[in-house]
């Protein structure tokens, strides 16, 4: 039975591969996140957002938001909400990791889809647009969050749970990520 709810960190390690869910949510089994996810620390400062306040007409931010959807059974805590003097509501992501030749990395982009849904759902909002952070490369990216990923971000998390509550590996092909992926070592990806 499931007692705890899944988060936005595991939408985004389902993204990268779905694998990791079978390892961490069903296994058990901590190894720390490659190199190409998340090693490092995540830097937490207010500089790098400050920019933003002008261009987005930004008049408050709200920080470290934990928001939780009983709808979705997601639960997680986002770095920054920026309200913008229209009311829109963007989601503020900081990365360590470096962005994928100038764009969002694509899990990384389906966890701020994940951190959208929890922020409409909370403040009975449609969000729009999302911003990552990249702190190493010091680059801003804003990505449009549109009701395809939404749908995108929702499959996921259906199937994160069927996972779980089937306890069933999921077939992966080999890839080159597996080189630096520290679950290698239990994993054996279709070649
Ligand atoms: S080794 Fe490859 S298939 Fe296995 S968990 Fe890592 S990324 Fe996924």
């Amino acid at each position: 039975m499931i007692t705890q709810y899944i988060s936005p960190t595991d939408v985004k390690e389902y993204a990268f591969c779905p694998r990791l869910i079978y390892y961490k949510n069903v296994l058990h089994i901590y190894e720390r996140t490659t190199e190409s996810m998340e090693l490092g620390k995540e830097i937490h400062e207010e500089e790098p957002i400050a920019h933003l306040v002008p261009l987005l007409k930004v008049k408050q931010i709200l920080r470290k938001v934990e928001l939780t959807s009983k709808q979705l059974k997601l639960t997680g805590k986002i770095d920054y909400i920026l309200i913008t003097k229209f009311n829109e509501y963007l989601p503020v992501d900081m990365k360590w990791a470096d962005p994928y030749y100038q764009t969002a990395q694509k899990h990384h982009k389906m966890q701020l889809v994940a951190y959208s849904l929890l922020i409409e759902e909370a403040y009975k909002t449609t969000v729009k647009r999302a911003i990552i952070y990249y702190t190493r490369a010091r680059k801003t990216i804003i990505i449009p969050i549109t009701y395809t990923l939404k749908n995108q971000a929702k499959e996921i998390i259906k199937n994160i749970y069927q996972i779980i509550q089937t306890n069933k590996e999921p077939i992966v092909p080999y890839t080159p990520k597996c080189k630096n992926c520290n679950y290698l070592k239990y994993c054996k990806p279709t070649k």
